[in-house]
């Protein structure tokens, strides 16, 4: 069989994996399963990709970029040593690591990929995506949706209709989707989000939570110096993982600051009570979106069968605790939520291989489509008014018909503007 490679692009990190002897098989380099999606130059100007990127992060952000899928779609460029790239180019980079981390481990160059999108990333991003995909020299089979992925590592054969509510927390970016499997059929009933919310907002959280309490008891701002901000950003998300398995965690930095030439040092302990304390806000705003999530796909809790985490940040157990009491249903942790995605991908791939798993995929569009007409807006007759055509998370491929007509007799021309978004303005979507 064709061996086709299942890549998750993240915003935080990225993974490869494919399929192998019927089994989904991550792919791994120096023990390392996930790649981070940061990209740099180092002092001598060598391009850095991974973890080495990652650490320069804090002390040469000038020369090191990270997060870039959240401007995947647009034109913005971003700066690496004296070259402007665009989105695609840098993620291209990531891409390409992945594909020869793969060419290394499996012994031969495979070329096709499934990579996975935000379901509700734009036909822009997901264009975006797949040209990245082109640039690292690969083929991109197909463009699929992250919570369909993780769906598919669950249960790739389901003989009943479930429902599954995929709940997705990484570094930056929130979102929830509910799934239906029915009958070999996967189909993304909604979804919702927050793109720039995440894992990295709670060490955000708590690297001030650290600094006030330093600056309250020396009297200096550990914020002000890069370095020392950079030390106790590292420090505070190693506690924060910590406190996912233990009650406290302790941060220890010696010499991380100096007062009047003499050496202070950083040394803190962190209940996993206050920790939640300062994070529940932010979790809060994450099952809102779940209540969402769940009234668009016309739902109750109850009818839900199954709760799949997804992404680092879901392993905190505040998480799993909102989520329980918000919707009683006990949460599932079997399957690794950092590697399930690039999984999903690859059991996609090995469908599109002519692997006999069962499910067919279905996707939605993320966003209400429609065109630009006259109309009223607002009370006043506007050529902006958005004709809402094919609703938000309706299944594709999807044909719909509506009949418009000219605005003004013998007109022998119409310019039909084709828009996606939820406001009655086009020009905002
Ligand atoms: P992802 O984007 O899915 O790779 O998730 C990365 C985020 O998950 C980062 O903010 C990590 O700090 C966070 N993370 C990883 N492991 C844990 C853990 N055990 N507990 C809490 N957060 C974690």
């Amino acid at each position: 069989m064709e061996t086709i490679l299942g890549i998750d692009l993240g915003t935080t990190n990225s993974a490869v994996s494919i399929i192998r002897d019927g089994q989904t098989f991550v792919i791994e380099e120096d023990g390392q399963q996930s790649l981070p999606s940061v990209v740099g130059l180092d002092s001598e100007g060598k391009l850095l990709v991974g973890f080495p990127a990652r650490n320069q992060w804090a002390l040469a952000p000038e020369r090191t970029v990270r997060s870039i899928k959240r401007k995947m779609g647009s034109s913005e460029t971003v700066q690496l040593g004296s070259q402007a790239c665009t989105p695609q180019e840098i993620s291209a980079i990531i891409l390409r690591t992945l594909k020869e981390r793969a060419h290394r481990q499996l012994g031969r160059e495979v070329r096709k990929a499934v990579i996975t999108v935000p379901a509700f990333f734009t036909e822009q991003q997901r264009e975006a995506t797949r040209e990245a995909g082109e640039l690292a020299g690969l083929e991109v089979v197909r463009i699929i949706n992250e919570p369909t992925a993780a769906s598919l590592t669950y249960s790739p054969n389901p003989d009943k209709l479930e429902r599954l509510l995929v709940y997705d927390l990484g570094g930056g970016t929130f979102d929830v989707s509910i799934v239906q499997l029915e009958q070999g059929v996967v189909e993304v009933l909604s979804s919702h989000g927050d793109t720039q919310l995440g894992g990295d907002d709670f060490d955000e959280l708590l690297m001030n939570h650290v600094c006030d309490k330093f600056q309250a008891d020396n009297d200096v701002d550990l914020r002000a110096t890069p370095t020392a901000k950079s030390r106790v950003l590292n420090a505070v998300e190693e506690a924060k993982k910590q406190l996912s398995f233990e009650p406290l965690a302790n941060i220890q930095e010696e010499f991380i600051t100096e007062k009047a030439g003499m050496p202070l040092h950083l040394n803190m302990e962190i209940m996993r009570s206050d920790y939640e304390r300062l994070i529940e806000p932010l979790l809060e705003k994450t099952l809102r979106s779940v209540g969402e999530s769940l009234s668009d796909a016309k739902l109750l809790a109850n009818q839900i069968d199954r709760v799949i985490l997804v992404g680092g940040a879901s392993r905190t157990p505040l998480v799993h605790r909102m989520l329980h009491e918000q919707l009683g249903l006990p949460i599932h942790t079997e399957v690794d939520p950092d590697l399930c995605v690039s999984m999903g991908a690859a059991i996609q791939g090995g469908l599109i291989a002519g692997l006999d798993l069962g499910p067919v995929l279905v996707d939605i569009t993320p966003h209400t489509l429609g065109i630009a007409c006259i109309g009223d807006l607002n009370g006043h007759r506007s050529p902006f008014c958005f004709a809402e055509i094919i609703d938000r998370n309706t299944p594709l491929p999807a044909i719909r018909t509506d009949i418009f007509s000219t605005s003004h007799d013998s007109q022998t021309e119409i310019n039909i503007e084709v828009f996606q978004g939820e406001d009655p303005d086009v020009r905002h979507n």
